[in-house]
This record gives C-alpha cells, sequence and structure tokens, in this order.
C-alpha cells in the first residue's frame, strides 16, 4: 500500500477496502492525502501564533502585575508617611484602616483601634463630636466635613478638620466610609489670635470713640455758650470795635466747633464706627434747607448762589440724608468761601433712572480761585489745604474733604474734582439711590417741604416749651425767642417738663437729653404715653450737642421726632421753629 499520511493509512487500515478498489480511487486518495499535509502545516502555524501570543499575553500581565505593585506600593508610601489621617469606617462602624499618622494625632495605636468602634472613647479621640459627624444610620449624606475640637489620648487639645464620604459601590449599594482628619491646631490658633487681637482693636477703638464723644460734648458745652452769647451779642446793636471783635469771636468760635465736629466724624470713620443709614428723605426739603443756611452768606458776598435741580426726578429717595446733606454744605461752603465774584451752582441732574432706583450726577460748581493742578489730589488728604496761606486767608482745618470723600465712598461714590487756577472748581459725585414712596402733598406733616421759609412768621398762636438745665443755653435761647415773638415757657429738667405739659397744650417741645433728675428720653416717653396728657401727640425734638449715629438711633428708638444740634446757628433755629410750629398748628 502506498505511503499515505498516517491519519488516512490508519482510515485505509481499518476499512476493509480491497487493492483493485485502492488503485481505481487512488487519484482521489492523493487529493485526500495533500489536504491532510496541508492541514498538519495549518496546525503548525496556528500552534506557532498561539505560542507567540501567549508569550506576549504573559509578559504583558506582568508588566502590569509589577505597575499596580508600584502604584499601591507608592500610595501606601503616600497614606504611610503623610501627616493627614486617612481612615475608613465599615458598616458597623468600626475602623477599618487608619494610616500611622493617627498615632500621632489620636495617641492611640492603629492595632489597638483596627476592628473597634469609631465612636468609643478609647479607640478614637474624645468620640462625641465624631460621632455627630458620622452617624452611620442617617443616610441622609454623601460627604461632610466639620472643625472640631477634640482631645488626644494624653488629654492633649487639638482642631481638627475631620471629612467623611460614603463609599458605594457599582450599584450605588453602601460599603462603608472613608475619611481624613486634618490637624488644624496652629492655624487655629492664629485664627484664636488675630480674633482676639481684633476684639482688643475694637475695645480700644470704642474708648478712644467714646473718649472723643465725651471730650466733644464737654468743648461742645462751652463752645455752645460762647457761640450763642455772640450770636446775642451780635443782635444788640454793638458798635463798630465791639462788632468787629463779635465777628472775630464768632469766627473763631465757629472754627472751633467745626474743628471738634470733624475731628468727631474723621475718627469714626476712620476707626469702622460710623454707620451709614437708610431712610427716606425729601430731596427738595434738604437743597431747600441748604439755600436757607447759604442764602445769607452768599448776598453778603454778593455771590450768585443757584441750586438746579433736573425736572421730574423722584423726590422721596432712600438714602443717609444727614450724611448727603453734610456732603452739599461741605461742598458749598467750600465753594462760597473760595469764591470772591461770580456764583456757585448746585447741580443735580439724573444719569440713569429704573422704576426702583435712580443714580444722580451731583456737582458744586464754582468761579472762584481754582486749586492748581499738583494739589487736586492732595487736597483730599486729611489735614491739607492747597496752599500754606489757606487758614490764615480763609480758615478752615482740612479735614471736609477728606470727610467727604470717606463718607461717599461708604455710600459707593467718589468725590472728584475738575479745577482751573484763577476760573474755578467743579466738585461732583454719583450717588446710586433708591426711590421712595412719593409724599402726600395733603398730608399736613408734608406741607412744610414747600414752605418759603424766607418770610415772616407769625409766632403768637404756638407756644412752645423748652427743657433745658444748662442755664446759659437757658439766657440764649430765651433771648433768641423772645426776639422771635414766640411765647415759651422753661423747665429745668425731665420731671419739671411732665409737669408743666400735664396743663398746659404745646405746639412744640424741645428737650435736652442730659439732665439731672430726669433726662430728655424718659421725659419725652412719660409725656407721649400718658394717654390723659394734653401733649400726646406733640412733636418733641432732641436738642443736644451730641449728634452721632448712636444718638440719632436712640431718639428714634424713644419716638422724638427729630434733633436740632447744639449750638444753635439762630438763622437755623428760627427756620426749624417756622417749619416745626406751621406744621403743627394744622
Ligand atoms: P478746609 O476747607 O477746612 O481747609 P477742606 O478739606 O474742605 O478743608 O478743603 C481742603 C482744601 O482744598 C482747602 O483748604 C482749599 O485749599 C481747597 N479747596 C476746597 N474746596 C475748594 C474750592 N471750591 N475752591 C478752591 N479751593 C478749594
Amino acid at each position: 500500500m502506498k505511503k499515505y499520511h498516517r491519519l488516512l493509512n490508519r482510515q485505509l487500515k481499518k476499512s476493509t477496502v480491497d487493492a483493485a478498489t485502492l488503485k481505481e480511487i487512488a487519484p482521489l486518495l492523493e487529493q485526500i492525502n495533500r489536504a491532510y499535509i496541508n492541514f498538519d502545516k495549518d496546525l503548525d502555524q496556528a500552534e506557532s501564533v498561539l505560542e507567540l501570543s501567549s508569550q506576549e499575553l504573559y509578559l504583558a500581565n506582568k508588566q502590569l502585575l509589577s505597575k499596580f505593585d508600584a502604584i499601591s506600593t507608592r500610595l501606601t508610601k503616600v497614606a504611610e508617611n503623610i501627616n493627614d489621617v486617612i481612615f475608613e469606617i465599615d458598616l458597623k462602624g468600626n475602623w477599618k484602616y487608619l494610616n500611622p499618622a493617627w498615632e500621632k494625632l489620636s495617641g492611640y495605636s492603629v492595632a489597638e483601634c483596627i476592628g473597634k468602634p469609631f465612636y468609643e472613647k478609647k479607640y478614637t479621640f474624645d468620640g462625641t463630636p465624631i460621632i455627630k459627624l458620622v452617624k452611620i444610620d442617617n443616610d441622609d449624606f454623601d460627604s461632610k466635613s466639620s472643625i472640631i475640637k477634640v482631645k488626644s489620648a494624653s488629654n492633649v487639645a487639638k482642631w481638627v478638620d475631620v471629612s467623611v464620604k460614603k463609599i458605594l459601590n457599582k450599584n450605588g449599594v453602601l460599603e462603608g466610609y472613608i475619611g481624613t482628619i486634618v490637624d488644624i491646631s496652629d492655624f487655629k490658633s492664629i485664627e484664636i489670635a488675630l480674633l482676639e487681637a481684633k476684639e482688643k482693636a475694637t475695645l480700644a477703638n470704642r474708648a478712644k470713640d467714646d473718649f472723643l464723644s465725651t471730650m466733644s460734648h464737654e468743648i461742645r458745652t462751652p463752645l455752645n455758650a460762647v457761640i450763642g452769647i455772640t450770636y446775642a451779642l451780635l443782635h444788640e446793636n454793638p458798635n463798630l470795635t465791639q462788632l468787629e471783635n463779635l465777628e472775630a469771636l464768632k469766627f473763631s468760635s465757629e472754627h472751633l466747633l467745626a474743628l471738634v465736629n470733624d475731628v468727631l466724624d474723621f475718627n469714626k470713620i476712620s476707626s469702622g464706627s460710623l454707620d451709614i443709614e437708610f431712610a427716606e428723605f425729601s430731596i427738595t426739603r434738604m437743597l431747600n434747607g441748604i439755600q436757607g443756611i447759604f442764602n445769607t452768606v452768599a448776598k453778603d458776598k454778593d455771590i450768585k448762589f443757584s441750586i438746579k435741580k433736573e425736572n421730574g426726578m423722584a423726590d422721596i429717595l432712600v438714602g443717609d440724608s444727614v450724611r448727603i446733606s453734610q456732603i452739599l454744605t461741605n461742598l458749598v461752603s467750600n465753594a462760597l468761601k473760595f469764591t470772591d465774584k461770580g456764583k456757585v451752582t448746585l447741580d443735580i441732574e439724573v444719569v440713569h433712572e429704573t422704576q426702583e432706583t435712580c443714580q444722580l450726577e451731583i456737582s458744586v460748581i464754582d468761579t472762584g480761585i481754582g486749586i492748581p493742578l499738583d494739589k487736586q489730589e492732595k487736597i483730599f488728604d486729611s489735614f491739607a489745604q492747597a496752599t500754606s496761606d489757606t487758614t490764615r486767608k480763609y480758615g478752615g482745618t482740612g479735614l471736609g474733604l477728606a470727610i467727604c470723600r470717606q463718607l461717599l465712598e461708604l455710600m459707593d461714590g467718589n468725590l472728584i474734582v475738575k479745577s482751573t487756577e484763577g476760573v474755578g472748581s467743579t466738585f461732583s459725585f454719583l450717588l446710586n439711590l433708591k426711590k421712595g414712596k412719593p409724599i402726600d402733598k395733603n398730608d399736613p406733616k408734608n406741607k412744610l417741604a414747600l414752605l418759603d421759609t424766607t418770610q415772616q412768621h407769625n409766632f403768637s398762636k404756638s407756644k412752645i416749651l423748652v427743657v433745658e438745665d444748662n442755664k446759659v443755653n437757658v439766657m440764649i435761647i430765651k433771648k433768641f425767642l423772645k426776639s422771635w415773638g414766640v411765647q415759651f415757657d422753661i423747665a429745668e429738667n425731665g420731671e419739671i417738663a411732665v409737669k408743666k405739659s400735664a396743663n398746659t397744650k404745646y405746639s412744640l417741645i424741645l428737650m435736652d437729653l442730659q439732665m439731672p433728675i430726669m433726662n430728655g428720653f424718659q421725659a419725652c416717653k412719660k409725656i407721649k404715653n400718658n394717654s390723659d396728657s394734653l401733649n400726646k401727640e406733640v412733636q418733641i425734638y432732641a436738642i443736644s450737642a451730641s449728634t452721632g449715629a448712636d444718638i440719632r438711633r436712640e431718639i428714634k428708638d424713644h419716638k422724638m421726632d427729630g434733633l436740632i444740634p447744639k449750638p444753635f446757628n439762630p438763622d437755623e433755629l428760627h427756620q426749624k421753629l417756622i417749619k416745626l410750629l406751621s406744621t403743627s398748628s394744622n
């Protein structure tokens, strides 16, 4: 038999085909034999490819394993050497993993803690805070962190920042918790020291504020007398030399008063204790007041002083009217002071407006001496004036513009100046204010905004009560009230005021605040709260040498109607009385 492939031979041996048939089918057998041989070759090739692939696979696997080992060694190294604690807690609340930092931070060994409940005192810090943080039966958190104060095994207090996160498997099922604990004791002690230092500074500032307030009150009280008596003497037809002396006395005392007020304001702003108040006010009323204050000064200097307000602008705005008025008064007063001929204009324009807000551009324009270019920024520094002879020629403290600029900064505004020497100056700023509710002009209380205060007023129907314990003040106010034809009673303290107001109906009460026996606030409360009182509805105005924000707040809290600052400027007091008595007699 012909030699075929071993497998074909085996098949043929098993078969019973005779030799003749074998010969006959020899070509077919030849073909099958070739197929067997080819199959063998393919098999050999496949086996060698397989051999190669499995070798590559083995190598890749080896590389992967060594990479995995490297990463895991690196991670372990990080976990072992890091200063912060890394932990894992299982579902039963037992420590599952703690890195060595735990021993340093807590004072307990990792070995004694693993497998023990994290919330048990002897396996953790003082456990309560951590229990609060990781409530394992409370499902509502994914991760949370907290800064807590703990105690270590050796009873050392530490501040730590603990963060915990749930571990969820890929089906979202909770498997345990992982987290970190960072020792922030050093930061915390710096923070605590800073807070303590800040508190000390605040206390020191408050003590300084209190000292300055008291001092300024103490200085203003006698000044009140000096200014008042000077005004009174000026009204009593002095001769020419007396007039000159009195004018000098008036100038110096007013300068001193301005200085006291400015220093107090400046200190309050610098120490951050000046608060900007927000309340509705009428801009028309404010501008009328400014016009009233400066009309005479302008007339005396033969300068035209006008206020231009954009037509149709909202009248009731929300802001700190006292401070805005202070800024305007300062700028107009400077403009008039440094202008010898021409005009001073206070111009108010609406730059931008919405239904609820408006942005005003307020400018004070003068045709005065101007400011040299290189001094135009310097004048905003405290105690700075444009030239060294300014105080001698014009007076002033050099604090006004510094205060205006800082007050405006508190209101998000910025005071700028444009000026040409010998031509004039323009001080301007932008102010964003909310609009208030428009005034009901039929309400008698609001008629005062529309009053012409320059007219002579007949006070014969009104009677006022002046409550004041300082004899000099009483003497001064008596003089003025008499000269204006105002009828009045005087009470030396709050108690007498309460008694007097039980029998007489007054059109207005002017109430000093600091008095013996009963102070102004107590007296005001008694008069207004007594339902039988004739003066339940009377307007009570505080008269005080303190004008700070705290006093204004207290006045508001005691439902007093307003504040008239001491010392009085007689013209301002006169106008105020015209306004107040016109409304109260209605
Ligand atoms: P004071 O007027 O009390 O000296 P201010 O801070 O109000 O202090 O002003 C600082 C200085 O700026 C003034 O002394 C003056 O030299 C200059 N100044 C302010 N306003 C004007 C103005 N309208 N025209 C010219 N110079 C002015």
